[in-house]
């Protein structure tokens, strides 16, 4: 039993650092692992136009089957992976997941439906992954089905993010969202420099947007913003019927996404869950039951 004192805490220190590395050691030598076994799937989430319930798109959100066949989601290893330098690799596997996938996406989703990929803020400014990976969108036949999500980050810092990656993704007719959206260092004004096509706001602005007079005002700034630059909104993390009923009857937000109408799912699992695709795809979209409803116009709405 260590006492208390100096060399007691700093002995405990040092071991705890050094299982700290030993960890990150164990963490780094399985990624590399998978990245070589191709050991990555994609769930799909939908992108959920809130005034008709129609599934607009789908975002490909990357996870990793570890080595005891566990699913590991990006916040263990995106970062790492990226300060590894695995991130180009992975973004390729991502890509070439969607393309196997794509008769079960159109199936599910519908056939004219946007596929998002993230991209990291680094990758987005290097020239030397983007070229390629546009070419590898190109190659896949349907490039005009794609959207690139990247945060705001890539915007603001100066790289050839703007002037010279984005002409070339634009005429493959792929377009581009900003994620998480109010949250990194570009202010408002900045955006009046951004091209994209979509602007999702984060989910901490949406979070109780119902209960929270800031970031209602927030949300109509971005609001007004992005209509004046041809921009559309999606509000990202929608979890409850408040929220979707305060952006419905408040706002003139036309797209949302969360686990209030679907978690990210793997589209394999779908297809065994239900033998007609059709049904599994009416089932994606969870209406709001009848009595809550109900409830909600008896309480007069918002604003
Ligand atoms: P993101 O692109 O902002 O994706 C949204 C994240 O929020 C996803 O987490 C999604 O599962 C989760 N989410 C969706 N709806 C809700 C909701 O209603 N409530 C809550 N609490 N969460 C919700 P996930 O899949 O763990 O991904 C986390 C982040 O990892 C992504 O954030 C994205 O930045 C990154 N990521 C995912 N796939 C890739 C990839 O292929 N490449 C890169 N570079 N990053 C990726
Ligand atoms: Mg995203
Ligand atoms: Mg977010
Ligand atoms: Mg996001």
């Amino acid at each position: 039993r260590v006492k208390n004192g100096s060399k007691g805490a700093a002995a405990f220190f040092d071991g705890s650092m050094e299982r700290e590395a030993l960890a990150r050691m164990k963490i780094e030598q399985s990624l590399r692992l998978a990245i070589l076994e191709k050991r990555f799937c994609c769930a799909f989430q939908p992108k959920v136009n809130i005034r008709t319930q129609e599934v607009t798109g789908v975002e490909a959100l990357v996870r990793l089957r570890d080595d005891e066949g566990l699913i590991q989601a990006p916040s263990t290893f995106i970062n790492l992976a990226t300060e590894l330098g695995l991130i180009d690799e992975l973004t390729h596997l991502v890509l070439a997941e969607i393309v196997k996938s794509i008769d079960l996406i159109n199936e599910t989703f519908g056939p004219d439906t946007t596929i998002s990929m993230n991209v990291a803020a680094k990758q987005a400014g290097n020239p030397e992954f983007m070229r390629p990976f546009a070419q590898a969108i190109e190659a896949t036949g349907f490039p005009k089905r794609f959207m690139i999500e990247v945060t705001e980050d890539a915007f603001v810092t100066k790289t050839h993010f703007q002037d010279e990656i984005l002409p070339i993704f634009r005429n493959l007719g792929v377009r581009i969202s900003i994620d998480d959206f109010g949250i990194g260092y570009s202010s408002l004004s900045a955006l009046a420099d951004i091209t994209a096509d979509e602007i999702k706001i984060d989910r901490s602005f949406i979070t109780d947007i119902h209960k929270r007079p800031r970031s209602q005002g927030i949300l109509r700034a971005i609001e007004s913003l992005s209509e004046a630059l041809g921009m559309t909104v999606i509000a990202e993390g929608l979890e409850s019927f408040e929220e979707l009923a305060y952006l419905q009857a408040a706002t003139k937000i036309r797209y949302a996404q969360g686990y209030y109408f679907s978690r990210p799912i793997f589209l394999e699992d779908l297809k065994l869950a239900t033998p007609r695709a059709s049904e599994a795809r009416a089932s994606l979209v969870s209406r709001p039951a009848p009595e809550t409803r109900a409830a909600y116009s008896r309480s007069g709405g918002y604003r």
